[in-house]
């Protein structure tokens, strides 16, 4: 699928069901200068990635908002993580400016284990912040970082949820996996978390999670592609779970640095054969009433 296409068969793909858009809260924008250098990366095949990754959507930003507006995507992610210290505060600046002047992005933050967290993520809510990100695995540290306590405490006590990429997926961290998130959880149970690409490739272990946790929730990104399933297949038996969690899976894309179309992130999930309702509950209203999107 191309351009014209995606945008043809996602206009279909809304009307069909009724919808009024797509909620994609997984998505990148973030300081040029930075994105650059995550597109060095992928285009490096680094360890972090471990194979061959062409970027789809490598334009400049206002671009990339208009493709992702054509696609029929009403409210979306601006997803920033740091790799170091003293990095998060400068992000979280550029993204309460880039929610500023970009209305239907959700406005977005971010964090790292360092003495400054918690003011720093005080002031992000305090500012409007809806959504935070958190890397286990680029950022390399234990989510059980006692620098977190309060962060988590904070997010937990506001509610406002947090993107966290944990799983071992594309390649394995130091501290991703279940079980570092799940000490997190036992301290913070009411912590809603939501589990980036449902934690591949430990879909079992964060599904079982989910089951014991009722604010956590799952993104889409990635998940059932060509490409994901490659790598790391969803496996058949836990199908019956995306029915059973159907109200706690939210669509996310990884626009725009997938290796794919966007379109084709969409068809994964068609494909799955789950039901409209299922397709409507994942693409527009979990995402809606989590963020009171009208
Ligand atoms: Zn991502």
């Amino acid at each position: 699928m191309t351009g014209a296409d995606d945008t043809d068969y996602l206009s279909a793909f809304r009307t069909e069901l009724g919808l009024p858009g797509i909620i994609d809260v997984h998505t990148h924008f973030m300081p040029d200068q930075v994105l650059r250098k995550v597109w060095a990366y992928f285009d490096s095949a680094g360890p972090l990635i471990g194979r061959a990754w062409p970027i789809a959507y490598r334009a400049d930003e206002q671009v990339r908002l208009k493709t992702l507006r054509d696609f029929g995507v009403r409210a979306f992610t601006a997803l920033v993580y740091p790799h170091k210290p003293n990095m998060a505060a400068w992000l979280n600046e550029w993204t309460a400016d880039f929610a500023a002047r970009t209305p239907d992005c959700l406005h977005t933050a971010t964090f790292f284990p360092e003495p400054e967290a918690e003011s720093y993520v005080a002031a992000a809510v305090q500012d409007g912040a809806r959504v935070f990100k958190a890397h286990v695995q680029v950022g390399d540290y234990h989510p059980g970082d006692p620098l977190l306590e309060p962060v988590w405490g904070l997010l937990e006590d506001a509610q406002i949820p947090i993107v966290i990429h944990c799983g071992s997926g594309p390649a394995p961290g130091t501290h991703t996996g279940t079980e570092p998130i799940a000490g997190v959880l036992q301290r913070f149970p009411r912590l809603p978390l939501i589990i980036a690409h449902m934690g591949t490739p430990e879909y079992s272990e964060f599904l079982d999670l989910a089951e014991a946790y009722p604010n956590l929730r799952l993104d889409t990104t990635m998940v059932w592609t060509d490409f994901s399933e490659a790598d790391a297949p969803y496996p058949i038996g836990e199908h019956s779970r995306l029915r059973s969690l159907a109200d706690r899976i939210l669509f996310g894309s990884d626009f725009p640095n997938i290796p794919h179309s966007y379109g084709h992130s969409v068809h994964a999930l068609e494909r799955l054969d789950l039901g409209d309702d299922w397709l409507r509950q994942v693409c527009y209203h979990n995402a809606a009433t989590l963020f009171g999107i009208e």
